[in-house]
């Protein structure tokens, strides 16, 4: 008898040990998955819940939050973090429904083509919302095929090709079988092999992990230091949105000029936010949320 593959022992694991996430529901359509997968990037699942089900209440379709303005986008996106996110998924909801009647479409070419769609979540979307065969590399798969596969501690700073063609090698066949092998790896790599303390003991491929075999070898690079966030421009761009949030209309520049004694710093985040198209100048000398005026209805 052949012995179970790497996917078939994650995939095991994952059916009896997988976090129950709203958007893995057998229900949930390709929409609150892609909005899943878009609030998930460098965002915490704690953090992303209520955001997720609040979006969702209020725009339950891509047509819903295309005939809405980028200013409620911000809004609704609250503190999650960066909100330039915001805008692209409105943006992406209004090229959804200029192209594609509304639906989010299931072919990999089309969901690339989507604003602020890149390689991981498009193919995300097509694996989980619509069963297909594709590799769905992020931060933890790639860390999970670095140590089992390669035995190396960590896979680098940055997603290469290379790491597309490693975790298709390693999907069954069949595309829905390659779908739920996708998550199990993501999976495996947020709550078991994490990128500090590896749980082996209660790893599914403890006994065929190369870098469990080897002797865990130490990362190499130096440990990556928490993001000082207290008095960065991120602070002050937050605080300024969070004025242009709360506003019902255009906020004068000296309400803005209360949120930060540094004239200079200030400034500059002002700019930032501008420069990013999350804010507009209204007149000589107001600011507001980009678009917070009346309501865009796109043509279908
Ligand atoms: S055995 Fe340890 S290092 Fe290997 S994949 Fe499992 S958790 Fe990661």
């Amino acid at each position: 008898m052949n012995e179970p593959t790497f996917a078939t022992l994650v995939s095991r694991w994952y059916e009896q040990n997988a976090r129950d996430l709203p958007w893995r529901a057998p229900d949930v359509g390709a929409w609150a998955i892609l909005v899943s997968e878009v609030m998930l990037q460098q965002t915490p699942v704690v953090r992303v819940l209520p955001a997720w089900h609040a979006w969702l209440r209020r725009w339950p379709t891509p047509a819903a939050l295309a005939a809405d303005t980028p200013a409620e986008a911000i809004r609704m996106w609250g503190r999650l973090g960066y909100p330039r996110r915001a805008v692209r998924l409105r943006d992406c909801a209004v090229a959804i429904v200029q192209r594609h009647g509304g639906e989010v479409p299931e072919k990999l070419e089309q969901l690339l083509a989507l604003p602020g769609i890149g390689t991981y979540t498009a193919r995300a979307v097509a694996a989980f919302a619509y069963g297909q065969r594709h590799p769905v590399v992020d931060t933890n798969v790639r860390r999970v095929v670095s140590r089992a596969v390669a035995g190396e501690p960590d896979a680098g700073p940055a997603t290469r090709p290379s790491d597309l063609v490693a975790c298709e090698e390693l999907l069954p066949v069949e595309p829905a079988a390659a779908a739920l092998a996708s998550a199990a790896f993501m999976e495996l790599g947020a709550i078991v092999c994490t990128a500090r303390s590896p749980r082996c003991t209660a790893c599914p491929v403890e006994s065929i992990c190369a870098w469990r075999a080897s002797g865990q070898a130490a990362p190499a690079g130096p440990t990556r230091r928490p993001q000082r966030y207290a008095g960065t421009d991120r602070q002050v761009r937050g605080l300024l949105l969070g004025v242009l949030r709360d506003a019902t209309g255009p906020v004068p520049h000296q309400r803005l000029d209360q949120v930060w004694p540094d004239d200079v710093q200030r400034s500059r985040a002002l700019a930032g936010l501008v420069k990013d198209g999350l804010v507009e100048p209204i007149g000589e000398d107001s600011f507001r949320l980009v678009g917070d005026g009346p309501t865009v209805h796109p043509v279908a």
